[in-house]
């Protein structure tokens, strides 16, 4: 007689779900720029997409705005405050893509290879309660070749965030001021000041990404709309 197989028995033998979190991004994109749309879907939905598998976190453009205003080579400077910016810029931060909500990171592209001060690649822009157009707005230099590994950076940057509390959340220890951890103890991981070539992300940054209220289940995202690119003037 064979031995019954147990519920408990026949469970283990499955597979257990991976833990599978989306997040809706929609880019902007100034006028003048060279980057094309193949180019950022590769990056958002591929590129940055494989850098934060290993939290089982996965990026999803869901459109792209074409824009008229012109923002050209190092001209964005990430030192200024928001509110300072000329209105251009203001303008630009503050524009709101077709079908995102507050809970989705819009990517503005500027055009260039760095900001302002020659160094500079990629900014977030984080809005705390009901402030700014939405809770996270990442802006990135089009031609650097640094931009996917900075542009999963930034998207670290918006996912260890609470907007309740306008905290940090990464639990790494030693975190500086603006979010980035210690170079000591944590070699290769992506939330260095100096994003490393092939960045990694430690189990607390997982846990607390995964509660960033920017996560949304896959389940609630199939049901959504195609990635559309399309011009918008304004
Ligand atoms: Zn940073």
């Amino acid at each position: 007689m064979t031995q019954p197989r147990s519920a408990t028995n026949k469970k283990s033998k499955l597979a257990r779900p991976r833990q599978l979190l989306g997040v809706d991004v929609y880019a902007v994109v100034t006028r003048n720029n060279p980057i094309t749309n193949q180019m950022i879907t590769q990056d958002i939905n591929n590129l940055a997409s494989a850098i934060w598998e290993q939290c089982g976190i996965t990026f999803f453009l869901r459109r792209i705005s074409r824009v008229t205003t012109i923002v050209a080579d190092k001209e964005f400077d990430q030192s200024v405050s928001f509110g300072n910016q000329p209105a251009k810029i203001r303008n630009l931060i503050n524009f709101r893509p077709p079908g995102s909500t507050r809970l989705d990171i819009t990517v503005i592209y500027v055009e260039g290879t760095t900001f302002r001060n020659n160094r500079t690649v990629g900014a977030t822009l984080k809005f705390s309660g009901q402030s700014g157009p939405r809770i996270a707005t990442v802006i990135m230099a089009s031609q650097s070749p640094a931009r996917v590994r900075v542009l999963a950076h930034e998207f670290g940057h918006a996912l260890l965030y609470n907007p309740v509390t306008n905290r940090n959340t990464d639990p790494t220890p030693g975190l500086d001021s603006a979010g980035h951890v210690p170079a000591g103890s944590n070699p290769n991981n992506l939330m260095l000041a100096s994003v490393p070539l092939n960045p990694t992300l430690n189990a607390g940054q997982c846990r607390a990404a995964a509660r960033s209220p920017l996560i949304t289940s896959l389940i609630q995202l199939i049901n959504k709309r195609k990635v559309t690119a399309k011009s918008i003037r304004r």
